[in-house]
């Protein structure tokens, strides 16, 4: 059983809209560059958003600006470098809370910037006096892979924190009230499933940020794929049909069913497992090992979003390994 992120829970709700949500592409259509401000359907889609986000009520929206990505992942490696100083001659610290989500520090290793180091867990650099450090960082709420609702921990008039919404969705998490942060990224893979179709928003309060993050993506890829925008738009327009609660309904009775949440975070109490996966992976289960999200071995990440069949072969085999472990007590 393989435990990777991948949202299949929700195929069976565009197997329901299989013809309303598909999208055909002629070979003579679309043949320009897509810059970001010039296009029909990045209009289009920047609007369907903030509705998207209106219904929803899981995000201030109103007075923002919207940048898309090439999922959220290049999403937040443009929200990195424009939140790092321009004419400092100390690279930004960056950090998060462990456990936390890997790629935060794979993406700042990778880039080996001057304008942005990893400087390990946010708790780490709470209370440090340093105040004229610049600092960037990373809270993701709901986090993976615990699912808790994290608050920034550090403050500050150098701090600047990147909100990772990619959860903050109603088949995860309830939604109180709006997030209204400065920067706030979301992300298809995780509200539709579509993973592979690569494509994520930052929701960003200041302009001047927004023109950095904006300067980033024509570097990086000259903006995100008008396929893909088209794709992102078909699927949210179909998602809104109605009442504009069909798909929230479907993730959230599905996933009420597994506990709510994306991932489920385990730990193995017994003094002698040190080392969950072997466990686990001994039980048929392969989740992701705590070290993955710099979280002490003793616990591992299941993956909850995954198809019903495999859903229930995990629940199978995880009773299998209790009622296994109840005979040898
Ligand atoms: N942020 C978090 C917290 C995630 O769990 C993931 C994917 N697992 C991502 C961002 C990246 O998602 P994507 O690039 O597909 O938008």
């Amino acid at each position: 059983m393989q435990s990777v992120g991948n949202p299949l829970f929700l195929e069976p709700f565009w197997l329901q809209h299989a013809a309303t949500s598909a999208v055909v592409t002629a070979g003579w259509h679309r043949l320009s560059y897509s810059y970001p401000d010039d296009t029909n359907i990045s209009k289009e889609l920047e609007r369907v958003i903030h509705k998207l986000h209106a219904v929803v009520g899981n995000a201030v929206t109103d007075n923002r600006y919207i940048i898309f990505g090439a999922g959220s992942t290049q999403v937040l490696t443009a929200a990195v470098y424009a939140l790092s100083p321009e004419n400092s001659s100390l690279p930004a610290g960056v950090v998060a809370s462990v456990p936390y989500y890997a790629l935060y520090r794979k993406q700042v290793e990778h880039f080996n910037s001057q304008k942005f180091k990893f400087e390990g867990d946010a708790h780490q650099w709470m209370n440090k006096s340093d105040s004229s450090k610049y600092m960037i960082e990373y809270v993701t709420t709901p986090n993976n892979p615990d699912g808790r609702l994290k608050k920034a921990l550090l403050q500050g008039p150098n701090v600047n924190t990147i909100y990772d919404r990619a959860y903050y969705w109603p088949h995860f998490t309830p939604i109180p009230a709006p997030a209204n942060e400065d920067l706030m990224v979301f992300t298809l893979s995780k509200l539709t499933g579509h993973a592979g179709s690569r494509f994520g928003w930052a929701v960003v309060k200041d302009e001047t940020v927004f023109n950095r993050m904006t300067d980033h993506m024509e570097l990086n890829s000259m903006g995100v794929s008008r396929d893909t925008q088209l794709r992102a738009f078909k699927l949210l327009t179909t998602a809104l049909k109605g009442d504009g609660r069909g798909l929230f309904h479907f993730g959230y009775h599905t996933m009420k069913t597994r506990i709510m949440a994306a991932y489920a975070w385990v730990k193995c109490e017994r003094e002698e497992d040190t080392d969950c996966y072997k466990v686990l992976q001994a039980a048929k289960i392969t989740g992701r090992a705590g070290n993955a999200f710099s979280a002490e071995d003793r616990y591992v990440r299941l993956s909850l979003v995954r198809s019903q069949d495999d859903f229930d072969l995990l629940i199978q085999h995880l009773n299998k390994l209790v009622s296994d472990e109840d005979g040898v007590n």
